[in-house]
């Protein structure tokens, strides 16, 4: 190991950057070149950040502790993409995709001479296969709202997946141009609110690409997914937002899992007919406000004086974060550009937040399909209710003011 630490809020002689140019939103992976984020050779660099998102933390502990050795390559043998996705027109574009690297997932093949040639080049984007079960779809098929195939849907409930999971890496300026800021602004906000982490967003305006440590997302795939980007295609797909009280231990405040499940399960549908179904499932805690504010919030909604009811469920939430949800779901879009979808025809979520970010991203969706009634837990009626008349879309009538008023959730200890 150096004794020397490497400062990389300024580039050095003739630039790293200069030598591997990014050319964001290039129809080749050639002409885009390759993001380099390595931290074991700072001089290839020209991205801002690094892989891994939040887990190059652990990446540090595991070299400060002398278990990973600092200047370990990955050895990509027999780890390329189990299906493949892409390129599709959409990827030469450089505002249609500003949160994610189109040709992540074709690294080790497209930039293979380079590799070879000794620069640090990792994947963003892994593809693999899976079968799935959920006890939910096994309930689907015994209520004969499923059936079963032996393709896609096995009697025993297991479902044959295609899954992908994605890193985010985040094109500066396209990303500031979505929210409609300057790029300066972002960068100045991105550098103060990680305590100055990343120098380089204030020093290298050259480097425009910042691999940010967030959590990035998971696709599931029904269906053959080679069908996708052709206009005939149809699509099914719900965008789920991370939820892991109710997704993983079936905490029934929210709807969560229920409508994640029933996502699932119209997914099913659209592969059994042909068409292919997609679950897209993004790392957003507690609407990126992360868990441990969503338990303060859950205390003050329960403990309010008046009970846990509608017409306070947003403004508890903006007393402890100061806003309703940081999720921002101007980014969201940016998958289905990824995976050439133009046109959802069955979109399971009522989140006016999310139809109205496709819609401004020039997606079609055809038909919105709200989670059915009876698969909604008693206490997250609270939550259904705020979210209904919050705009929310739905096909029943959202209840009346006087009865948003009315205590529905359990109380804290009950
Ligand atoms: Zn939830």
């Amino acid at each position: 190991m150096s004794g020397h630490i490497m400062l990389t809020s300024h580039s050095r002689g003739s630039g790293a950057a200069a030598a591997h140019p990014i050319q964001w939103g290039a129809a080749t992976p050639a002409q885009r070149g390759p993001i380099i984020a390595s931290v074991s050779a700072p001089q290839h660099r020209n991205a801002i950040g690094t892989h891994s998102g939040s887990y190059a933390i652990y990446r540090a502990l595991a070299v400060a502790a002398g278990n990973l050795d600092r200047g370990h390559r990955p050895d990509f043998t027999d780890t390329a993409p189990a299906e493949a996705i892409g390129p599709h027109p959409q990827w030469a574009d450089a505002r249609n995709i500003v949160s994610l690297d189109p040709y992540g997932h074709m690294v080790a093949s497209a930039f293979a001479e380079q590799i070879a040639a000794g620069v640090d080049i990792r994947p963003t984007i892994a593809i693999t296969k899976a079968h799935i079960n959920m006890p939910e779809l096994k309930a689907a098929i015994d209520a004969g709202r499923l059936r079963p195939d032996g393709q896609i849907l096995m009697a025993n409930g297991d479902v044959r997946v295609t899954k992908a999971a994605i890193d985010p890496v985040w094109y500066l300026p396209g990303v500031a141009e979505r929210f409609g800021i300057k790029e300066s602004l972002l960068r100045r906000n991105l550098f103060e609110q990680t305590g100055g982490m990343f120098p380089e967003l204030i020093t290298r305006s050259d480097l425009k690409v910042f691999l940010p440590p967030i959590g990035g997302m998971t696709l599931y795939f029904f269906g053959d997914i080679t069908q996708l980007g052709k206009p005939e295609t149809r699509v099914a797909c719900r965008v789920h937002d991370e939820c892991n009280g109710s997704d993983v231990f079936g905490s029934d405040i929210c709807t969560c899992r229920p409508y994640l499940a029933h996502g699932i399960e119209v997914c099913i549908e659209m592969a059994q007919e042909g068409g292919v179904g997609l679950v897209v499932y993004n790392r957003k805690e507690g609407r990126a406000l992360g868990e441990v504010t969503k338990f303060l919030v859950y205390n003050a909604r329960k403990r309010q004086v008046g009970g846990d009811r509608a017409e306070t469920y947003f403004a508890r939430t903006e007393c402890v974060a100061g806003v309703q949800d940081m999720r921002f779901q101007e980014l969201m879009p940016d998958v289905f550009h990824w995976l050439g979808i133009r046109r959802i025809d069955r979109w399971a979520s009522m989140s006016n937040m999310k139809h109205g970010a496709l819609v401004e991203q020039g997606i079609e969706v055809v038909e919105r399909v709200p989670i059915p009634d009876e698969l909604i837990p008693a206490d997250a009626r609270v939550e259904m209710d705020a979210k209904v008349a919050a705009g929310y879309f739905a096909t029943y009538t959202p209840a009346a003011s006087d009865e948003l008023a009315l205590p529905k959730g359990r109380g804290l200890a009950e």
